[in-house]
């Protein structure tokens, strides 16, 4: 039987990165789960991808950290032999009108979310042109395609990343290394239980299918787009919103 693929994922703990570390498991993937808490924090998650008969390992190390990611990356290579896909999932909101938005609330969700997934290509990309090889699928946000009043910070963070995105696809293809994102809508998760319900109510309107989208829903998505049936595809931004943002 061949090896089992590699996946280091940002932010795997819990959410949305979490259930992609346990969707891509179920596809004979060993994960590395890279996180800023310490490792308790994602005991759950590295106990049910143990379960899931993969061989998991935590990372505890902050992407928005240039030099600590290229270090985390050495680690992962050390210990797994290689990495073919990348998530960039982890990410955060400091949700502001700009208005009121501090510098340090600008710079703290531009440095993770964007800044992140940066450090993460930049350090994994050199190992993956070695192997021929690599799928890279970053998280983005519909809304870094539509603004949303009070996330100057994090729409920009996600638009970057769209940006960041179709460029890895140019830089990267001949080496057959394809790079995507993900948009995801209304998920539900801590991320979006922190919103009030009047935020909620109002979000609700805005989508056709009328509900929250599930974290396996963006799961599926990039299991699509790291499998072969997707080898083709790529600098793509695939929505899962529900029709949020037609
Ligand atoms: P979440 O539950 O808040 O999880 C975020 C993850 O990112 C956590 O595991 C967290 O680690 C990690 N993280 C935060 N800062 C980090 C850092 N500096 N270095 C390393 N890891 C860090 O969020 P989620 O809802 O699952 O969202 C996951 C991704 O989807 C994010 O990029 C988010 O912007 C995007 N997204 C979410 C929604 C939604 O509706 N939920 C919609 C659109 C896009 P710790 O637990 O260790 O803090």
């Amino acid at each position: 039987m061949a090896d089992n693929r590699v996946a280091l994922i940002t932010g795997a703990g819990r959410g949305i990165g979490a259930q992609i570390a346990l969707t891509l498991a179920a596809e004979h993937t060993d994960i590395a789960v890279v996180d800023y808490s310490e490792q308790a924090a994602a005991q759950e998650t590295l106990d049910a991808l143990a379960a899931a008969g993969v061989t998991a390992r935590y990372y505890k190390c902050d992407v928005s950290d240039f030099s600590a990611t290229k270090a985390t990356v050495d680690q992962i290579v050390k210990d797994f032999g290689k990495i073919d896909i990348l998530v960039n999932n982890a990410g955060i909101t400091a949700d502001k009108l700009i208005m009121r938005m501090e510098e340090a609330d600008w710079d703290r969700v531009l440095s993770i979310n964007l800044k992140g997934c940066f450090n993460m290509v930049k350090h994994v990309t050199p190992y993956m042109m070695r192997k021929r090889y690599g799928r890279i699928v970053s998280i983005s946000s519909v809304v870094g395609m539509m603004g949303n009043a009070g996330q100057a910070n994090y729409a920009a963070s996600k638009a970057g990343i769209i940006g960041l995105t179709k460029t890895v696809a140019k830089e990267f293809g001949s080496r057959n290394i394809t790079a995507n994102a993900v948009a995801p809508g209304f998920i539900k998760t801590a991320m979006t239980d922190a919103l009030t319900e009047e935020q909620k109510q109002a979000m609700y309107k805005l989508i056709p299918l009328g509900c929250l989208g599930e974290t396996k829903d963006i799961a599926n998505a990039v299991k699509f787009l790291v499998s072969d049936d997707a080898r083709y595809i790529t600098g793509v931004v695939l929505k899962v919103d529900g029709g949020m943002y037609i």
